[in-house]
């Protein structure tokens, strides 16, 4: 099966992804890929929602390249949050090319979450893993970091995306 990352405005990525039931050999592939497929984006984190799969399954590694930091996460749901991070700028490979300042994530998170032996987990961080996890389980839910703009920041974001287009249409 070939994948494709589904880019904003597609529809898709507003859906609610579905909790996953059993975990057998096809979660475990796509779990696979989805990890491939990060990598080979750079990316730091891929909920498989944004292939136009709608299930609740999430990899992330926030130090691609480096020391076996991947997490896969079935189910993965916020159980605690508290604190506001620092402001800093969030991408998303659903929208590519685009940077923006995010000023209202939690500081730290609990995640509860089904490992691929099928074990209940935990995470608990203050780290930029805290939002990077917030931003992939918003995935699941059918929301983009550019939603959580300001109304300004999200007219601003919607002016330049379509420049961005006209600019990416006119290269082809
Ligand atoms: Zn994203």
């Amino acid at each position: 099966m070939s994948y494709e990352v589904k880019v904003y405005p597609d529809s898709i990525l507003r859906k609610k992804s579905e909790t996953i039931e059993q975990i057998d050999e096809n979660i475990l592939k796509l779990l696979d890929d989805m990890k491939d497929i990060m990598y080979s984006y750079n990316g730091i984190g891929l909920a498989a929602e944004q292939l136009g799969i709608l299930k609740r399954l999430v990899v992330i590694d926030t130090k691609p390249g480096g020391n076996n930091d991947l997490i896969k996460l079935i189910n993965p749901e916020i159980i605690a949050a508290e604190g506001t991070y620092e402001e800093h700028e969030e991408g998303c490979l659903s929208v590519p090319g685009y940077y923006d300042t995010i000023k209202n994530r939690k500081k730290g998170v609990k995640v509860k979450y089904i490992d691929i032996d099928g074990n209940d987990r935990i995470i608990e961080t203050e780290d930029f893993l805290s939002v990077v996890l917030q931003h992939e389980i918003d995935h699941l839910n059918g929301i983009l970091f550019v939603d959580r703009l300001s109304p300004i920041r999200k007219a601003i974001f919607k002016k330049e995306w379509k420049k961005m287009q006209k600019e990416r249409s006119a290269q082809q």
